[in-house]
Formats: C-alpha cells, structure tokens, sequence
C-alpha cells in the first residue's frame, strides 16, 4: 500500500487539520488536483472550494476553504487557508445569516457605499458553506 502523507490547513486564525491522509485533492486556481505520497513538489493558489482527503481509517474528510495557498512536497501537504473549517464544524445557521446579509447587501444596486465584489465573494462562500453542510445530513 503507498504511504501516507501529512496533511495541514492552516489559517491566520487557527490550525484545522493536521493528519495523515492517503490522498488529498484540492481545489487550486486552475482546477482541483490530487496529491498522493512522492508527488513532484509545487505550489499553487486556491480557489474557494472544498478540500477533500481519505483519512488513515479509509474515511472521506471534507473542510470548506475560502481560498488561499497550497503547497506539495513528497510527504507533506500544507494548505494555507483564507478561512476553513471542517465539514461538521460549519454552523449551518451562521451561513444561513451570512446568505442573507450578502443578498440583501447585492439588492442594493447602483448604492454606492456597497462593496458589490465583497458582497459576491461574501454569498458564494455562505452558499458553499450550507452545501457542503447539508451533504453531511443526507
Ligand atoms: P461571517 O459573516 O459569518 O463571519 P464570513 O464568510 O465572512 O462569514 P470568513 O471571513 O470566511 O467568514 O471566516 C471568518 C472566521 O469564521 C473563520 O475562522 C471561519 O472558519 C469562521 N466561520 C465563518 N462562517 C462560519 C460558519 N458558518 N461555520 C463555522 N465557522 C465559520
């Protein structure tokens, strides 16, 4: 069996992960890719997305990142993230909050005093928050 590697996520505010994991796929600016132990190291941006890994149990893990760095070595991947969390740690109500506030903030056309692009980026992470959330009740 191919070895593991060591995952990190890593925000400025908090560590998330630290684990082994057997593959990570990740969502980098130019598309989401797969990392397994002995990649060829490289580093990209990433996009907002889900960072998805098997663990060392054989178990599917997932944690929302808004975007952000990542970095493969042939041992270790670290993601250094704008915000993450895990899929269970979400609080679905918050982004439910966050969705409105964001939608009522781009109703506002033409208001000047809004930031339209922060409002947009604001929506499509409180979306993808309450996606990735509501799979897990499935
Ligand atoms: P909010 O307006 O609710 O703060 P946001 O999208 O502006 O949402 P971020 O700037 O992405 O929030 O994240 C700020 C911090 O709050 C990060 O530590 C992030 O992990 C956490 N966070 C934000 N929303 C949620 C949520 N719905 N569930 C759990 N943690 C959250």
């Amino acid at each position: 069996m191919a070895e593991n590697i060591t995952l990190e996520i890593v925000t400025p505010e908090k560590a998330v992960v630290s684990e082994e994991a057997q593959i990570v796929m990740a969502p980098g600016s130019l598309g989401e890719f797969g990392v397994l132990s002995g990649h060829t190291p490289f580093m990209t941006s990433l996009k907002l997305g889900v960072v998805r890994y098997v663990d060392k149990a054989n178990k599917e893990r997932f944690v929302f990142v808004s975007g952000g760095f990542a970095e493969a070595l042939p041992k270790r991947v670290t993601i250094l993230a704008e915000s993450a969390e895990r899929r269970k740690d979400i609080d679905i109500e918050r982004a439910k909050a966050a969705l409105v506030r964001a939608e009522e903030r781009l109703a506002k056309e033409g208001d000047d005093k809004i930031d339209f692009t922060r409002a947009r980026a604001a929506l499509a992470r409180a979306l993808l928050r309450i996606r990735l959330a509501e799979t897990a009740r499935l």
